[in-house]
């Protein structure tokens, strides 16, 4: 282990974004190459908003995509609590000492008054920010009031001047003061404040490098003040691009595309997920867009983290998803689909469990063909419908009566089909069927679309004659006599 330490801070108050879920493989990833130690602090500040359900979400989403914190709230460490609200204690002995030191300040505004400034400021067409009111309150006259009772919040002190952050993303980024208003680091109730706690746990914590989405650069310079007002070294930075939606804005929770397990249930795969989310803002070598996490440690540096913001491309998301179903084994996709197909409503576990051959062999069929393994019980439903009710769909049906002779051809092929000699391979009677319409001279489209609107309904799809095996003779021909009345 080498003292490189990170963290991500997730806060506890949704659902399990997937711009955490990159901020967490980046940081993972970069502590697991470097031999580092990756913290997940519960960052559950906002007491209004902070669940435990979104604290077990996240945590579990996290472990489900294979990023493993070393230290944390359920598996502890040397610098527990890892839960933000559990260390007021810690938080309230640094805000006296920063106000002893004048670099922070009690403010007796109430929020009044505070809102009267901003009413007029906004009228005026200023930047709202405090107007200093407090700020030069007489050391003695602060502790008066504060003794008499009166309500107060702590604010930080800004110095004039000018701060640069040297980010490890995005370079030298500097703040003029002027811009950053006197903040609050502890609010009149006593709870402290985000740009407080974070930095507060960090130090404590020992972290050596913070890296979090761009959204968070605006508080850096409030952060590296704060450190250096303690007379301690700021960690090193590193903002990630914000993951941008087609339209170029920010993926927000609220655009309902963002929650990790949407995806789950949408059955994109595990490392599909982990592979697209890697791709946004960082690249492998600018072609290579399919590799796995292992191919990612090893080549992951925050300094090849690209500046500007990453589109969610989620036609390419699709695309990783298919390939990553095309590369698996059949007994994993098929493990992967079943609860697809228990949910809707097609086999229950025990079906599959005792039909597992069959299963897998029907999976197999639909490897190629589906992007999600959510599209699985869709593709397949025919098969779980009664032979004397299969859904034609508009385009099959369009297809088979197409063909004048569909009738007859069906009539004679039902009797070829009955004299076949039982269990004959798929791939036998395939050709074995190819030479029964050449023979009477047709295109094969005059049988084949025909068969298969009887048998699946469907206008393409898996090899047929994997079809009348999966579905055993007896049913293949009961659903060729259905065709027969309702394609006439
Ligand atoms: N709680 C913050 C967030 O979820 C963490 C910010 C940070 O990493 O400093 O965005």
């Amino acid at each position: 282990m080498t003292d490189l330490r990170v963290r991500i801070a997730p806060s506890p108050t949704g659902t399990v974004h997937l711009g955490l879920c990159r901020t967490a493989l980046f940081n993972w990833a970069y502590a697991k190459k470097r031999g580092g130690t990756f913290v997940l602090r519960v960052e559950d500040t906002d007491k209004t908003r902070s669940t435990r359900e979104s604290e077990e979400a996240i945590l579990e989403g996290l472990r489900w995509l294979g990023v493993n914190w070393d230290e944390g709230p359920d598996v502890g460490g040397p610098y527990a609590p890892y839960r933000q609200s559990e260390r007021a204690g810690g938080h309230g002995v640094l805000i006296e000492e920063l106000l002893r030191s004048g670099s922070a300040y009690r403010c007796f505004c109430t929020p009044e008054r505070l809102a009267e400034v901003r009413e007029v400021q906004e009228k005026a067409k200023e930047t709202p920010r405090y107007d200093g009111t407090c700020r030069d309150l007489s050391p003695e006259e602060s502790q008066r009031r504060a003794d008499a009772g009166e309500p107060f919040a702590v604010r930080f002190r800004i110095p004039d001047g000018a701060t640069t952050i040297h980010d490890l993303v995005r370079g030298d980024v500097t703040f003029e003061h002027k811009e950053i208003d006197d903040w609050i680091m502890a609010r009149r109730d006593g709870s402290p404040t985000y740009n407080f706690v974070v930095v507060s746990d960090d130090l404590a914590m020992k972290i050596t490098h913070v890296f979090r989405g761009e959204e968070h650069l605006v508080n850096t310079p409030k952060q590296t003040l704060l450190y250096q007002a303690m007379g301690q070294e700021p960690p090193r930075f590193g903002h990630l691009p914000l993951m941008l939606g087609k339209d170029r804005k920010k993926l927000s929770k609220r655009s309902g595309d963002t929650a990790l397990g949407d995806y789950i249930a949408n059955g994109y795969p595990k490392e599909a997920i982990v592979n697209f989310l890697c791709l946004q803002g960082w690249a492998l070598d600018g072609e290579t867009e399919v590799f796995d996490v292992d191919t990612f440690v090893e080549n992951f540096d925050i300094e090849n983290v690209q500046k500007a913001g990453a589109v969610f491309d989620i036609d390419k998301f699709r695309w990783l998803s298919a390939d990553t179903i095309r590369r698996m084994g059949i007994p994993e996709l098929a493990q992967e689909v079943a609860p697809f197909t228990v949910k809707a409503g097609q086999m229950s576990e025990s079906d599959i469990a005792s039909r597992q051959d069959w299963f897998q062999r029907l999976v197999a069929g639909e490897q190629e063909r589906i992007e999600l393994f959510s599209e699985f019980p869709g593709r397949v439903a025919s098969f779980f419908e009664a032979d004397d009710a299969v859904t034609y769909a508009d385009k099959a049906e369009a297809g088979a009566r197409k063909h004048d002779a569909r009738i007859e051809i069906l009539r004679s092929f039902a009797e070829w089909l009955k004299g076949r000699e039982a269990g004959e391979s798929p791939e036998d009677m395939a050709g074995a069927a190819k030479a029964w319409v050449k023979d009477r001279g047709l295109k094969f489209p005059a049988l084949f679309q025909p068969l298969r609107c009887a048998l699946t309904g469907m206008a393409g799809g898996r090899d047929l004659f994997d079809c009348i095996d999966l579905l055993g003779r007896d049913s293949a021909l009961a659903r060729i006599e259905t065709a027969m009345t309702r394609l006439a």
